[in-house]
């Protein structure tokens, strides 16, 4: 591939490894039970793929930002909701750490959560505003040396599991509806008197993820956790968001990898009449023709992009184009996978019908399409895609 070079190729080659001798096991019952993989997030931790963002003055491994798409890509053929949580630790809350974090801060959170001896989760999203910022209801007031939180959070990934939250918080009268001026960060760390953290949702897809509430009820945290500027971390959200956009483009092309691997071995071995479903049926052919298809050229965006990305040059709309293409392809392809499974196609331990589902979420998590969609329409109206 034009995008390898010998680095690239080591990092890949122990993602590879570290897939197929422990992740790939314990694929099918992470689903099955939604239990987060706590010891393969620590030994990808140990392996040097939490931090790989991360700068080695904070204990990552500093590697270019396509090494980073490779890793996830990888992962996600076998274990999708592992790269979410990875997601929400590195990119989101690990990337308002690197950006608005004081060296004391990333001493504290930072460095242990590169090399996996700590879980992050990032709490923004609000019952009522949603990812509209304008509208959030979760407060946090000074009151001497203290920060007050009161409101909550839903929809978080890695709650119960995370050892500390990046909270974002309203700390003026209102958030300035154009320069949304007047939302600070915190770090809030779990077992924090008045954070309560709610029980994992059942959901779809991305099973094993934790996903679900925390509220705040007169939480006290010191005035330091206050994570850069008092009313202006939005800059740094956007930031972060952008990361965890164009992160999508890896792992959905990694889900649309693993159900298109699957279905082209049952179709090359599943026997009718004397001949594989591969050989009897034109239409299965044709379907797997097009899936490849679809997958080869959602890998010319990711890598193209990717590649954008480490040189500088990244605009605005791309990285919300890997998350919309990516959702698109990986649905396709995990829905034509099913389809070409047949009946057993269905059934939960075929193991088959999980990247569909993990698909579907994420053209929802982190953002929807329609509203990144309605972004990029806004970056083409001022001549900005
Ligand atoms: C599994 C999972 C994990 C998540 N993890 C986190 C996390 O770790 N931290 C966190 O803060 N949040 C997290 N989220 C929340 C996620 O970011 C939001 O669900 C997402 O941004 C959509 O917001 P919403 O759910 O409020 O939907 P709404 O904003 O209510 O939107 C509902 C629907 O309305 C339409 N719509 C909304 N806005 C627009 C628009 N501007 N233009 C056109 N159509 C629009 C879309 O069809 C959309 O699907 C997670 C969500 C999921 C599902």
């Amino acid at each position: 591939m034009w995008y390898m070079n010998d680095e690239r190729q080591l990092i890949l080659d122990a993602a590879r490894e570290f897939v197929r001798t422990e992740v790939a096991p314990h694929a099918l019952e992470v689903d099955r039970t939604s239990r987060f993989p706590v010891e393969l997030f620590h030994r990808a931790g140990e392996l040097g793929l939490l931090g790989l963002t991360i700068p080695e003055e904070f204990g990552g491994s500093g590697v270019d930002q396509t090494a980073s798409a490779l890793v996830l890509e990888e992962i996600a053929t076998s274990m999708p909701v592992l790269t979410v949580a990875m997601g929400a630790h590195a990119l989101l809350a690990g990337g308002l750490l690197q950006m608005l974090g004081t060296p004391e801060q990333k001493k504290t959170w930072l460095v242990p959560a590169a090399s996996g001896e700590i879980i992050l989760a990032c709490g923004s999203t609000e019952a009522v505003g949603g990812d509209n910022q304008v509208e959030f209801a979760t407060r946090a007031v000074l009151d001497g040396e203290e920060w007050v939180l009161n409101g909550g959070k839903v929809l978080i990934s890695n709650i119960g599991v995370a050892d500390m939250y990046v909270v974002v918080a309203v700390t003026a009268d209102h958030v300035d509806p154009v320069t949304k001026a007047g939302l600070s960060a915190f770090i809030v760390p779990a077992g924090t008197a008045g954070l309560n953290v709610g029980a994992a949702e059942h959901k779809l897809g991305w099973h094993g993820s934790a996903t679900g509430s925390i509220w705040f009820d007169a939480a006290r945290i010191p005035k330091e956790n206050l994570l850069g500027p008092e009313g202006g971390c939005l800059q740094a959200m956007f930031v972060s968001a952008s990361a965890e956009f164009l992160s999508c483009g890896p792992v959905s092309l990694g889900i649309a990898e693993g159900a298109y691997r699957a279905a082209l071995d049952y179709s090359t071995t599943r026997t009718q009449q004397g001949h594989t479903l591969f050989e009897r049926f034109q239409v299965t052919r044709h379907k797997l023709a097009r899936m490849y298809g679809e997958i080869e050229s959602l890998r010319a965006l990711v890598y193209s992009t990717y590649a954008e990305r480490d040189r500088g040059e990244l605009e605005l709309a791309r990285s919300r184009l890997l998350k919309i293409k990516g959702a698109e392809v990986s649905e396709y392809v995990g829905r034509e996978a099913i389809q070409l499974f047949g009946g057993v196609g269905t059934i939960i331990d075929t193991g088959v019908e999980r990247y569909w589902r993990d698909a579907k979420v994420m053209a929802i998590g982190g953002a929807s399409v329609e509203a990144l969609n309605d972004v990029v329409a806004g970056l083409i109206a001022r001549g900005m895609a």
